[in-house]
């Protein structure tokens, strides 16, 4: 004779293997259920985490944390290239873009304000070029790599210095900013030790 607590263990395994065996149609019925009561389950999904005391919502969110970091290392790889992948893709671009138009727009009149010369200096190469005044070559001038090639304002955005350019590849060109860059505070730093 079994006593009672073996026959419920019995029943739960029993239970367990149905439900391992009726894994598709049991998840296919949870999902028409879901559909079925959308806005239902919504409703009172809402209601429950608007009831909760701090210590439940405290747990509640530790269990979402933990479900979401072992979601993501589960996942990683995929996850990241459907990020790559959505970010690299024009369609990304172009809706980032509608979505973001006014403060984009904003931002870059920000900068333009904020960097005028500099503005000023690339506009007035620009125009060289299209007037055929100045010529952009189709390599670098330092790596001779052929690639997009800038016009890099080596003697600085001065009125006078607007077409005295350095012809170089966008790698080339930031690696000469950063120099510049890193020159000017070499100077400055030596400059307020002096004064
Ligand atoms: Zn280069």
């Amino acid at each position: 004779m079994l006593t009672e607590e073996e026959r419920r263990e019995r029943e739960r395994a029993r239970k367990r293997l149905w439900r391992a065996k009726n894994r598709e149609h049991l998840r296919e019925c949870g999902r028409r259920d879901y559909q079925k009561n959308r806005e239902k389950m919504l409703e009172r999904g809402k209601r429950y985490r608007l009831n909760l005391t701090p210590e439940q919502k405290e747990r509640k969110k530790e269990r979402d944390r933990n479900w979401q970091r072992k979601f993501y290392i589960e996942n990683r790889k995929a996850i990241l290239e459907k990020k790559r992948g959505r970010k690299q893709s024009k369609e990304y671009a172009r809706e980032y873009w509608l979505k973001n138009r006014e403060r984009l727009l904003k931002k870059k009149k920000e900068h333009r304000h904020n960097h005028l010369e500099q503005y000023q200096a690339q506009d007035a190469v620009k125009s060289a070029v299209a007037s055929g005044k100045l010529k952009r070559p189709d390599r670098c001038g330092k790596c001779g790599r052929k690639s997009r090639i800038e016009a890099h304002h080596y003697k600085g955005y001065d009125r006078k210095y607007w077409l005295n350019v350095r012809w170089l590849c966008r790698s080339c060109h930031r690696i000469e900013d950063a120099m510049n860059g890193y020159l000017i505070i070499q100077i400055m730093n030596v400059l307020s030790v002096k004064s």
